[in-house]
């Protein structure tokens, strides 16, 4: 029987955790990812309850209050949050539960539950980096700017985390995440 554990992920916008969980969810059955709540306007093509709950500040603040998140954060400018309930309920049926989340959420997470294991996703270089954001295409010079900035602050918190991940190559980097979850599912 696979026990649950609770995997946190974390790296730059743009080193491609968004493509790396989505790809693991596909090959481990008894994975989950949990969706987060954010203040932050939807992207096009994003759908509310899919990619994030979308709120209002007061709501999301509402929700602090009431100690309803597992961790949360003020990133770029707005708020996100990890719901508590659907954790404590995906943790308790024995699911790989995956938190893509900021460094500053990671922390509190560890803090928090400190058998969680914490996974950061590395681009290239920040070169590369700056070509990825940049080829989405959907963000404004500032945003881009701000993003780049925060890659920095998020790549000089990676030794916090108990594995260092570089995405260079994406098939490998699934081998490599899905592996990990499956040790720790089956010990
Ligand atoms: P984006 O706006 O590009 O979807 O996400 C921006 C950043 O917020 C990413 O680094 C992402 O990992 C982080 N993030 C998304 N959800 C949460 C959350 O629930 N808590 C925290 N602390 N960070 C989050």
């Amino acid at each position: 029987m696979r026990t649950g554990n609770l995997f946190v992920i974390s790296g730059p916008s743009g080193a491609g955790k968004g493509t790396l969980v989505a790809r693991l969810v596909r090959e481990v059955p008894d994975a989950w990812v949990s969706i987060s709540a954010t203040t932050r306007s939807p992207r096009p093509g994003e759908v509310d309850g899919v990619h994030y709950q979308f709120m209002t500040v007061d709501d999301f603040r509402g929700l602090v209050d009431q100690d309803g998140f597992l961790e949360w954060a003020e990133v770029h400018g707005n708020y996100y949050g990890t719901p508590l309930a659907p954790i404590r309920e995906h943790m308790a049926t024995g699911g790989q539960v995956i938190l893509e989340i900021d460094v500053q959420g990671a922390l509190q997470v560890r803090d928090r539950i400190p058998e969680a294991h914490l996974v950061f996703i590395e681009p290239p270089s920040l070169e590369e980096l700056e070509r990825r954001l940049r080829g989405r295409g959907t963000e404004s010079e500032d945003v881009i700017r701000t993003r780049m900035d925060n890659a920095r602050l998020e790549l000089s918190a990676k030794m916090e985390y108990d594995v260092q991940l570089v995405n260079d190559n994406l098939d490998e980097s699934v081998k490599e995440l899905v592996e990990l979850v499956d040790s720790y599912a089956r010990s």
